[in-house]
């Protein structure tokens, strides 16, 4: 996968040489190119913004630097006619698993991180083909969510995480909350690991494991549960739970 971010701060992404990343940067599993927008201008103090029309407090990025950085990055020439082009915004649909995989699929993405009171307007209908938001809240800028994007859109590439199933197993991926995890020692600071998990039975192991997660998904995300695909095993173990809602109805026949 191919991955174009531009920003008016290319040292934030120093993260991207670290760790999965790092590796499958050096491994060649993921091409990523970071594009400082300041050299896309052509005045003398570099200037990327500018006042907003209507008045108002704050800047607006100006719509000549970000068509010629766009348009650099297309003429850059990739794997495919032009990348995916994702604007982060607080406004824009929320970030989601099932979005991430999408973005995996794709052979070519472009970020475009904001700053100030965002991007023209302009910028984003010519060129977004997503905006996207980490959350409801508002960063300084889209650098974070560039990072956020980019760790978890390629970690699901092949190759990049050793272990596919521990990929297929997390939180989200299966529609749950992942229940909780324990390694060595057994007992620690006076509590034990759950005495299923020692007991070879494999069986048993994945029974609980399911039940964990519809514990943990029915207390802390219960609108997760709402959409998850639950059987009616998964059903039966939601009802001794003593829910303070009512449970859906079975997704998937038993
Ligand atoms: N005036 C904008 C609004 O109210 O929607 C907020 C601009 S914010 C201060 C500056 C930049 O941070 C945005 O252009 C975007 O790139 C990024 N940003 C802020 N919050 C974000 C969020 N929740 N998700 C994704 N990007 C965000």
């Amino acid at each position: 996968m191919r991955v174009d971010v531009v920003t008016i701060f290319p040292e934030f992404f120093g993260p991207l040489d670290v760790s999965l990343l790092g590796k499958a940067r050096e491994r060649g599993l993921v091409d990523l190119r970071v594009h400082d927008l300041r050299e896309r201008t052509d005045d003398v103090h570099r200037s990327v913004d500018d006042a907003p029309f209507g008045g108002g407090p704050g800047m607006v990025m100006k719509p000549e630097p970000w068509y010629a950085a766009l348009q650099a990055v297309v003429d850059g020439g990739g794997p495919a006619p032009r990348p995916r082009v994702v604007v982060p915004t607080p406004s824009g649909r929320l970030l989601t698993q099932a979005l991430v995989e999408e973005l995996a699929a794709e052979p070519w993405l472009a970020i475009a991180c904001g700053r100030y009171e965002g991007i023209d307007r302009r910028v984003v209908d010519a060129w977004a083909d997503d905006e996207v938001s980490l959350g409801d809240y508002v960063l300084a800028g889209g650098e974070v969510a560039a990072l956020v994007l980019v760790e978890a859109v390629t970690r699901l590439l092949p190759g990049v995480v050793g272990n596919a199933e521990s990929v297929a197993d997390d939180s989200h991926t299966t529609g749950l909350l992942e229940g909780p995890v324990y390694t060595r020692p057994a007992s620690y600071d006076g509590r034990d690991v759950p005495a299923v998990l020692l007991s070879g039975d494999h069986g048993a192991i994945a029974r609980w494991r399911r039940d964990e997660a519809l514990r943990r998904t029915a207390t802390l995300r219960p609108d997760l549960l709402m959409r998850a695909r639950l059987d009616a095993r998964d059903l039966a173990a939601l009802a001794g739970l003593d829910l303070p809602f009512p449970l859906p109805p079975p997704a998937v026949a038993d």
